[in-house]
């Protein structure tokens, strides 16, 4: 990592080695059990709240650990490194469900919802996406309906990522009119009677963490749970889009890192026709065009992050950088299974599930084609 001392400082290195310590303690042991239980256990948010990692990247003020941009990107690289794509996302929901907090809600709704979820005492999700509205945002349904100081919730959600045990969903509503200007989010408790949570989906990757669909009828959400103005929620939803496309691109990074990384090993190590593989020039080309793609993307990725540090606006350069990281991590990901020839195939190489989790980083945040849009809309 000392290519990187330009991106990442001594507290940068310190926040690493912390969540490094984390994982292989905490994490590495039972990871292979839990993707095969479908879950984690839960107190494993306790445990890394008690060790101010959910809170990484997030002000104290809130209740978070502090830290720039880079603190998270470090942290979030060292929690990739369980080898679970799940874990990473079931114990990360909460870098899509507390950022609207932060950004729309009043000081008493973030001292209120964000500190216990810092702590692990709390889950938190996002409910952003509907059985029939997914890419296209701005036709959510779900409606909300002020009746005195409640709304009153009916609709669902679909695929929402620590779904089935979030005690908290910040939730995309329809309060006004048709389009994204009859939007607004609101933080709804998972205990409020008329929600109720589907089984866990059954899915192709991220395994460890659970997905669920969570249905809404007549539940009543008291007014104070409504962040910011109504209407304002396109606005909180498309701010948080940044910095969870970020996030999905240092996923995909990492990703395709590891698969790198067990294939220069496995290279070395596997024999056919009385020679490594790294005898046969295709393989070591193979490899030379894989570490090439990791590093031109992981460089891209750390100045687009840079860029969004100082504040510039970097829409255009986030949905490329999102996109350029999947089909990196998508060739990696092939190529790594392929190196590896059956045993790639079998469960108990890395790269199988490597290959797994990353087929949902294209499709999650924003599919590759909405990237497309956004930057061809910025470019011409
Ligand atoms: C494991 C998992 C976890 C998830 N977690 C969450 C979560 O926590 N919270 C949440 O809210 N959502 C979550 N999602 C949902 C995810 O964000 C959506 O699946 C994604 O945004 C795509 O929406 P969709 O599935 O409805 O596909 P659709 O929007 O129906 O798209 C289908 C296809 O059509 C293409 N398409 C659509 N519109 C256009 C267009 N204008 N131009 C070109 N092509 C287009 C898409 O790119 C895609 O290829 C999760 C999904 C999965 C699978």
């Amino acid at each position: 990592m000392d290519d990187y001392q330009k991106y990442f400082g001594e507290t940068h290195n310190m926040v690493r080695d912390t969540v490094r310590k984390f994982v292989e303690r905490e994490i590495k042991p039972h990871v292979d059990e839990w993707e095969e239980q479908g879950e984690f256990p839960r107190d494993l948010y306790a445990r890394a709240g008690a060790a101010g990692i959910l809170g990484i990247g997030y002000p104290e003020a809130c209740g978070g650990s502090g830290g720039d941009l880079f603190v998270k990107i470090a942290a979030t690289e060292e929690l990739m490194r369980c080898g679970s794509g799940g874990v990473a996302a079931g114990l990360g929901s909460l870098d899509i469900g507390i950022p609207p907090i932060l950004a729309l809600g009043t000081e008493e709704q973030k001292s209120r919802m964000a500190p216990p979820v810092f702590r692990g005492e709390r889950i938190s999700a996002l409910g952003i996406t509907e059985p029939d509205a997914g890419s296209d945002v701005a036709n959510v349904r779900t409606r909300a309906v002020r009746k005195d100081d409640h709304y009153v919730v009916n609709g669902s959600k679909m695929f929402i990522t620590s779904g089935a045990r979030a005690d908290q969903l910040t939730c995309a509503v329809r309060t006004g009119g048709e389009g994204y200007g009859g939007i607004s989010l609101l933080v709804i408790d998972a205990d409020t009677p008329g929600y109720s949570v589907s089984e866990k989906l059954k899915k192709m990757g991220w395994w460890a963490s659970d997905t669920a669909q969570i249905f809404f009828d007549d539940c009543r959400v008291p007014v104070e749970n409504l962040l910011g103005d109504e209407g304002q929620g396109f606005y909180g939803i498309m701010k948080n889009f940044q910095n969870e496309r970020l996030q999905l691109a240092i996923m995909a990074n990492m990703t395709a890192q590891m698969a790198l990384e067990e294939s220069l090993r496995y290279a070395r190590e596997r024999r056919a026709f009385n020679r490594p593989l790294t005898g046969f020039q295709v393989t070591r080309h193979k490899l030379a065009d894989m570490a090439t793609r990791v590093e031109a993307s992981r460089e891209f990725t750390y100045r687009v992050a840079a860029r969004i540090g100082v504040g510039e606006n970097q829409v255009k350069e986030i949905s490329m950088a999102k996109n350029f990281a999947c089909l990196v991590s998508d060739r990696v990901t092939y190529d790594a299974v392929q190196i590896h020839g059956g045993f790639g195939y079998m469960r108990e190489y890395l790269v199988e599930r490597l290959y797994r989790d990353n087929r949902i980083l294209s499709i999650g945040g924003g599919t590759q084609e909405i990237m497309k849009e956004i930057i061809s809309k910025m470019i011409l």
